[in-house]
C-alpha cells in the first residue's frame, strides 16, 4: 500500500482538527448521555468518518463536498492522524460515530467479496453503527480462551451462544462481528457477521467512568441464528480464518488506539499551557518535558502504522510498543496535570478530570500494557525489534 504523502496528512490533520473543535461544545453532553450523538449526525466529522471506513471500491457516491477527504484506501497512518486529533478534543467523537469501525476492519481482512458487498452496503445506510465482539466475562487478555460457541444448526447454518463484555456501541448497532468457537484449539476460532435484530441477541449498556461516548455493553447471545454465508473467511485456508486474522487486523487498529492515548496526553498538556498562571512556579520544565513525550509517542504511533501499511513482520510488535508508551504517557500526563493544578483539581477542572478517566479506559482498549510488554519482549527475542 502506498504511503500517504506528507501534504495529504497535513491537510487531513487540519481538517479533522477543525471538525473536532467544532464538535468540542457537544462533548459534555455526549459524556452525560452517549445516545445524544443522534442529534449531531449531520456533522461533517461523523459523515466523513463513516465514509472513510468503507474501502473505495464499495463506496456509494458522496452526498456532500467534504465526504471524500481520503479518496483512496484509508490506511493505518490516516487512522493515527484522525484518532489523535479527535481524542485531543474528545475520543467520543471517534468512538460514538456510526460506521464500519472495527467490524469493517475484520470484514476487510477476512470476508470474501460477496460478504464485503453486503456488509459495506448496509453500513452505508447512514447512520448504521457496528460492533466487534471478542472480549468475554472470563477472557479478555487471553483471546484464545474464547468460550462463545458457533454450533452447527442444520442446513449448513449455525447457532451462536455465549456472552461478551465491554463491546463498544453494541446496543445501538445494527450489525457486527462476533468471535466464537466452532471446536477446541486455536484453529477452532471463527468470526461471524451478526444482525442485532435477530432473536436471541441482546446488548445492554454498562455503567462506566471513562470513554463513556463508546457506550460499552454486555452482550448475551442465546442460540442466535447465523447463516452459513455469514461466517467470515470461507475462501481462506483454515489457518487464516480465525484468530490469526482477528489478531492481524487488530495490529492495524492498535496504532490508532495509541494515537488516541497521544491525543488525551496532548489535551492534558495543552490544558496546562492554557492555565500557566495557576501552576507552581517551578513546573515549567515538567510541562515542557510532557510536551516532548507527547511528540515522541506520536512518532511511535505513526511508525507502527507505517509498519502495518507496509505489511512488515514487525508491525504487531511496533503497535504494542506504541500503545504501551502512549497509554503510560496518557495516564501519567493526566495524573501529573491534576497534581500540578492542586487539591480539588478534579472538581475545578472537569475537562481534565475526563481526560484522566479516559486515559484509564484507553489502557484496556485492544489489550493492556502488560500484554503489550510481553509482545514487545517477543519482538526482541525473535529479532524483529531492536532492544535499544
Ligand atoms: C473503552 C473500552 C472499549 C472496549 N471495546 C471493546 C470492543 O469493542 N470489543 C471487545 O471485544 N472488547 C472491548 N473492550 C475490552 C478490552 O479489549 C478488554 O478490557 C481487554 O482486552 C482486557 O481484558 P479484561 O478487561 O478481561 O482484563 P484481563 O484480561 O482480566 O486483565 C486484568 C489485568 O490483568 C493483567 N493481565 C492479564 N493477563 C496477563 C498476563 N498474561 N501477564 C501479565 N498481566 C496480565 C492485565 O494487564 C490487566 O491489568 C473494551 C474495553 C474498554 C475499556
Amino acid at each position: 500500500m502506498s504511503e500517504p504523502s506528507p501534504d495529504n496528512l497535513a491537510g487531513l490533520r487540519e481538517h479533522v482538527r477543525a471538525w473536532s473543535e467544532e464538535l468540542g461544545p457537544i462533548t459534555p453532553r455526549l459524556e452525560r448521555d452517549p445516545s445524544s450523538v443522534a442529534d449531531y449526525l449531520g456533522s461533517a466529522a461523523f459523515r466523513a468518518q463513516a465514509r472513510m471506513a468503507v474501502p473505495p471500491e464499495y463506496r456509494l457516491p458522496p452526498q456532500g463536498p467534504d465526504e471524500d477527504l481520503v479518496p483512496g484506501h484509508t490506511t493505518a497512518v490516516h487512522r493515527v492522524v484522525m484518532a489523535e486529533e479527535m481524542a485531543a478534543v474528545d475520543p467520543a467523537i471517534l468512538l460514538a460515530a456510526p460506521g464500519a469501525s472495527m467490524a469493517g476492519g475484520i470484514v476487510e481482512v477476512m470476508a470474501d467479496d460477496e460478504q464485503r458487498q453486503r456488509f459495506f452496503r448496509r453500513v452505508q445506510e447512514y447512520p448504521t453503527w457496528t460492533f466487534f465482539a471478542l472480549t468475554e466475562p472470563a477472557h479478555g487478555s487471553d483471546a484464545m480462551g474464547v468460550e462463545s460457541t458457533l454450533a452447527p444448526a442444520g442446513g449448513g447454518d449455525f447457532e451462536l451462544s455465549g456472552a461478551k463484555r465491554y463491546v463498544g456501541n453494541a446496543a445501538r448497532a445494527r450489525l457486527g462481528v462476533v468471535i466464537a468457537r466452532t471446536r477446541p484449539g486455536p484453529l477452532g476460532i471463527a468470526a461471524a457477521l451478526v444482525d442485532t435484530g435477530d432473536p436471541g441477541f441482546t446488548a445492554t449498556p454498562l455503567p462506566t467512568l471513562g470513554m463513556r461516548g463508546n457506550q460499552v455493553c454486555a452482550v448475551e447471545m442465546d442460540r442466535v441464528r447465523v447463516r452459513a454465508e455469514d461466517v467470515l473467511g470461507r475462501h481462506l485456508p483454515a489457518s487464516r480464518r480465525g484468530i490469526w486474522s482477528a489478531l492481524r487486523f487488530l495490529d492495524g487498529f492498535r496504532p490508532g488506539v495509541a494515537a488516541m492515548a497521544v491525543g488525551i496526553a496532548r489535551a492534558a498538556h495543552t490544558y496546562l499551557t492554557q492555565h500557566r498562571e495557576e501552576l507552581p512556579v517551578d513546573s515549567t520544565e515538567r510541562v515542557r518535558a510532557m510536551g516532548r513525550r507527547v511528540d515522541a509517542a506520536r512518532l511511535m504511533a505513526l511508525d507502527a502504522a507505517r509498519a502495518y501499511d507496509a505489511d512488515r513482520e514487525d508491525a504487531g510488535h511496533r503497535a504494542s510498543a506504541a500503545k504501551y508508551r502512549a497509554c503510560r504517557l496518557a495516564e501519567e500526563a493526566t495524573a501529573e496535570a491534576l497534581v500540578l493544578l492542586g487539591p480539588g483539581a478534579r472538581i475545578d477542572h472537569p475537562a481534565l478530570d475526563r481526560y484522566a478517566r479516559d486515559a484509564r479506559a484507553v489502557e484496556f482498549m485492544e489489550g493492556t500494557r502488560n500484554v503489550h510488554r510481553l509482545n514487545v519482549f517477543q519482538g526482541v527475542v525473535r529479532g524483529r525489534l531492536s532492544a535499544a
